[in-house]
């Protein structure tokens, strides 16, 4: 029996033959099939190459990576969002890192792990997206660190933020795209990150503003690759 993590529903596991054929390692599901059905594999999309958002029209790249490639022109523009940033990711978001219920962080154990322990990942560092020592007072935790502490995977807290703490969500779109650079990067990370592969996580892409100001950080420190990781897109 499975107890949803979403919405509390109680449901009899099923276990699939796909599964049993392909010797899949079992592990206990935490979402009931109507949770798990209402959330959108971007893996099954055909994306933007630059930002993984669902393609608008037929061009490789959306408006928004365009614009930013001439802003950025060495940019690697490497990113993987794991689902759609749609109504059931929005409720997860908001009961979990502004309603401050964190046992929300386990609903994605497995996807994070299968990914961050995926063979292509390996010798990579992940560095989560800070959040202002505001929201910090607020929450009481960073979300993101939350999720990869669930998950198991080990992270470097290089980047400090220094920001005002006005929220993303509050600043409207041209603000977010303009605001300064946010983060600094803590001095005792520095040194570990030089002629290292990153990756950068956070838990939504919306302009990419974050990203591109953390990322900045990350070359000034001689990482050899950089990435980034989102949960949503
Ligand atoms: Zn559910
Ligand atoms: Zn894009």
């Amino acid at each position: 029996m499975l107890t949803c993590l979403c919405c509390g529903k109680q449901e009899t596991e099923k276990v699939l033959l796909k599964d049993i054929v392909y010797f899949k390692k079992l592990v206990s599901a935490n979402r009931c099939q109507t949770c798990q059905s209402r959330l959108a594999p971007l893996a099954n999309e055909v994306t933007c190459l630059g930002c993984c958002r669902i393609k608008q029209d037929g061009n490789d790249w959306c408006l928004d990576c365009i614009k930013w490639k001439k802003t950025y022109p060495d940019y690697p523009f490497s990113h993987t969002a794991l689902f759609q940033y749609n109504s059931f990711l929005k409720e997860w978001l908001e009961n979990f890192k502004y309603k401050g219920d964190y046992r929300l962080a386990k609903l994605f154990d497995q996807e994070l792990t299968d990914y961050f322990n995926a063979k292509n990942q390996k010798n990579k560092k992940c560095i989560p997206i800070p959040i202002s020592q505001a929201s910090m007072e607020l929450r009481g935790f960073n979300q993101v660190e939350e999720l990869l502490t669930s998950a198991g995977i080990e992270f470097y807290p290089a980047l400090v933020h220094i920001g005002t703490g006005k929220k993303q969500s509050s600043k409207n779109r041209k603000e977010r795209m303009e605001s300064d650079q946010p983060f600094k990067l803590d001095e005792k990370y520095c040194k570990q990150l030089k002629n290292k592969r990153v990756i950068l996580i956070d838990d939504v892409y919306t302009t990419g503003r974050t990203l591109f100001h953390a990322a900045e950080l990350l070359r000034q420190a001689e990482a050899t690759t950089i990435e980034t990781f989102s949960i949503a897109r």
